[in-house]
């Protein structure tokens, strides 16, 4: 089983792994790895492997009972050891990214009581859908402004996993959204934002995300469309 080593830091950007299998021609299986497979509203990182004489562009990377990653000639053989490099840039961007949507979700859910309903978000720009009726123009003001107000602020953003149970016993559900998980899952990752003792956000989350709101940017919310009657979508970019 690859063990998924970008949940415990998303900081290593090269690292050793060994092909444990390999699927069709072209997909790897590792026995660890820390490439992002796409989920979550976040797409999976690229990158390559290498050996001493050989190297493969990994073009894309998917979870499914295994994380595979694809690679763009014949893959190396079980049991190959190789060097695996994650491109820095659209890691980092999605990792500020994800954190941004992290803090917009804990801000429309304390000032305007909207549930975050869905998010993607790439390399250059994100949006999120949720359960609200219509934003104004003044709304927008008062989210964009308090976005960059926890940019300012530089709060740092931590994880750690927890037994299900414990979590849904300890932690407030509208924040964490334990029931979109499968009833398989019995540990979940938190992802806390804030003090320690009063963090602002904690949700339940396999994403990459920097380690404190300041890394971010300024954040800029670029427009807004209905999704149906009662949903909005906000887009947003960052400087
Ligand atoms: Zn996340």
């Amino acid at each position: 089983m690859t063990e998924a080593r970008y949940l415990d830091d998303a900081t290593c950007l090269t690292f050793e792994a060994t092909v444990e299998a390999v699927r069709g021609t072209d997909r790897v299986v590792l026995d660890q790895t820390y490439f992002y497979p796409a989920g979550g509203g976040q797409p999976n990182d690229t990158g390559s492997l290498s050996t001493a004489d050989a190297e493969w562009a990994v073009t894309d990377v998917v979870k499914r009972d295994q994380i595979e990653h694809v690679v763009d000639d014949e893959a190396p053989e079980p049991g190959t050891t190789v060097t695996g490099r994650i491109d820095a840039d659209r890691r980092r961007a999605h990792m500020r990214y994800h954190t941004a949507q992290h803090l917009l979700s804990a801000v429309l859910l304390t000032e305007f009581d909207a549930e975050t309903t869905g998010n993607q978000l790439y390399a250059d720009h994100a949006h999120l859908d949720c359960a609200y009726d219509r934003f104004d123009d003044d709304d927008l003001q008062t989210i964009e402004s308090r976005l960059n107000e926890l940019v300012a602020s530089d709060q740092s953003v931590r994880w750690y996993t927890l037994d299900r149970d414990e979590a849904e016993a300890t932690l407030d559900p509208e924040r964490t959204r334990l029931h979109l998980l499968p009833d398989s899952i019995r540990e979940v990752r938190i992802v806390e934002i804030g003090d320690e003792d009063d963090p602002f956000d904690r949700t339940a989350c396999a994403g990459t995300h920097v380690a404190s709101t300041g890394e971010i940017g300024t954040v800029v919310l670029t427009g807004r469309t209905t999704q149906g009657s009662s949903h909005e979508r906000i887009d947003f970019v960052l400087e």
